[in-house]
C-alpha cells in the first residue's frame, strides 16, 4: 500500500498500541508512560473485553500490548486469550520478570502470541542504569525459560548513546537466544524527557546506527528511523509517521492517542468509555481527521529527502518545544546541538 493510502488513514488502526496497566515493578529511566503504580480508574475486565470485542468488529488483526509491565495485571492472561479467541494476534512487551516456567509454557502453547523482551544493553553494566538493578539477570532468565520452550521471541533495545557501541553483542545475544532483535528510537516522552539530552544518539552514532541497519536488515526498527533514511538508502520498516492514521494507542484508563510517544492532552482524540466508543473516536476524532490532512509544512518541504523522511517523529519535536512543522530534531541535515527541554 501506498504512503499516500496511509497518510489518509485507514478504517482500522494497523499499529494499535494498548497500555493495559499502568503499574511496573520496575522504573526504567526512559520509560515513556513514566509508569509505576497502577490507577484506580484503569479499565476493568468487562471493559477490556468489550474493547476487544469492539476491535475485533473493525477487523483490526493484531495488537501491540504493553504498559507499564503487563503481566502485573491479574486478567493479563484472560485478555490475550480473549483476544486470540475472537481472531486478533498480540505482540506483547514486557520486562521479562514475571515470566517463570508456566508463563513461558503458556506462551509457547499460542501460535498468534509475540513476545518481546526489553533490554537496554548488551550486558548488565549498561543495561541495569536503565532498567534497574538485577534487571538485565532477570531478562536473561525470562529468555532462557523461553528459549527452553522453542519461543521465537523478539528481543526489544532502545538505541541510546551508551549501548550504540554494543549493537554488534545485542545482535548475538538475540541469536544466542534464537530470538530476533528489535532496535527502537529514544523519544523523550515520559520519563524519557528528563534523559533524553544525555542518552539521544550523537548524529555520528546515528550515522553508525543507519550503516548498522542497513547491513543487518533482518532487524526490526518499526517506524523508529525513518528520518535516518535521508542519508540515502531506505532503512527496512515503516518509513513514515502515521500517528492517527495507521497508528494509535489506547491507555489503561481508556483514553486513545495518536501515538504511543504522545500521551498527553493535545493528542487524545478521547476516551474508549464516551458514546460512540473506540470506532466513533477512530473513524471521526477531530484530531485524528485533522492528521490525516496534514503534511509537514515548514523548511521540510523543499527537502530533497522530504520524500523518504517527511519531517520526522512527531513526538519528538512536540517533547523538545519544535512546532511540528519543524524538521526532527535528529534531522540528518541538522547540526548536532543540545535542544531544550519542553517540561511535562
Ligand atoms: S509521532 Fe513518532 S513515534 Fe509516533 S507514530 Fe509518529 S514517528 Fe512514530
Ligand atoms: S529537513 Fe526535514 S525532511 Fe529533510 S531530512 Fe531534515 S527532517 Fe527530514
Amino acid at each position: 500500500m501506498s504512503y499516500e493510502l496511509f497518510r489518509q488513514g485507514l478504517d482500522a488502526p494497523i499499529c494499535l498500541t494498548w497500555e493495559l496497566t499502568y503499574a511496573c515493578n520496575l522504573r526504567c529511566v526512559h520509560c515513556l508512560s513514566a509508569s509505576g503504580e497502577r490507577r484506580a480508574d484503569e479499565l476493568s475486565t468487562a471493559e477490556a473485553r468489550a474493547l476487544i470485542d469492539t476491535w475485533a468488529a473493525m477487523k483490526v488483526f493484531y495488537l501491540n500490548v504493553g504498559g507499564g509491565e503487563p503481566m502485573t495485571r491479574p486478567d493479563f492472561f484472560e485478555l490475550m486469550d480473549y483476544s486470540l479467541a475472537r481472531g486478533i494476534g498480540v505482540r506483547f512487551s514486557t520486562n521479562g520478570t514475571l515470566i517463570d516456567e508456566a508463563a513461558a509454557a503458556w506462551i509457547a502453547a499460542r501460535a498468534y502470541l509475540d513476545v518481546q523482551i526489553s533490554l537496554d544493553g548488551a550486558t548488565a553494566a549498561t543495561n541495569d542504569p536503565v532498567r534497574g538493578t538485577g534487571s538485565y539477570q532477570r531478562a536473561q532468565r525470562a529468555m532462557e525459560l523461553l528459549a527452553a520452550q522453542g519461543v521465537n521471541f523478539k528481543l526489544n533495545a532502545v538505541a541510546t548513546r551508551q549501548n550504540v557501541g554494543e549493537l554488534d553483542q545485542l545482535y548475538a545475544l538475540a541469536q544466542h537466544y534464537g530470538a530476533a532483535l528489535r532496535v527502537t528510537r529514544l523519544r523523550p516522552a515520559g520519563r524519557g524527557v528528563a534523559v533524553w539530552q544525555a542518552m539521544r544518539p550523537t548524529h555520528a552514532q546515528n550515522r553508525i546506527l543507519y550503516d548498522w541497519l542497513l547491513a543487518h536488515p533482518d532487524v526490526m526498527t518499526g517506524d523508529s528511523f525513518f528520518h535516518l533514511s535521508a542519508y540515502g538508502q531506505a532503512v527496512e520498516g515503516l518509513n513514515m509517521c502515521g500517528a492517527g492514521r495507521i497508528v494509535c494507542c489506547v491507555d489503561p484508563v481508556g483514553e486513545v492517542y495518536a501515538c504511543p510517544f504522545v500521551l498527553s492532552p493535545e493528542f487524545s482524540g478521547g476516551n474508549v468509555r464516551n458514546p460512540g466508543g473506540f470506532a466513533w473516536l477512530w473513524q471521526n476524532a477531530p484530531l485524528f481527521k485533522h492528521m490525516r490532512e496534514w503534511q509537514v509544512g515548514g523548511s521540510c518541504q523543499s527537502c530533497n529527502a522530504y520524500a523518504s523522511c517527511h519531517g520526522g517523529c512527531m513526538a519528538t519535536k512536540h517533547f523538545t518545544g519544535r512546532e511540528l512543522d519543524a524538521p526532527d530534531p535528529d534531522c540528518v541535515f541538522a547540526p548536532d546541538e543540545v535542544i531544550p527541554l519542553q517540561p511535562m
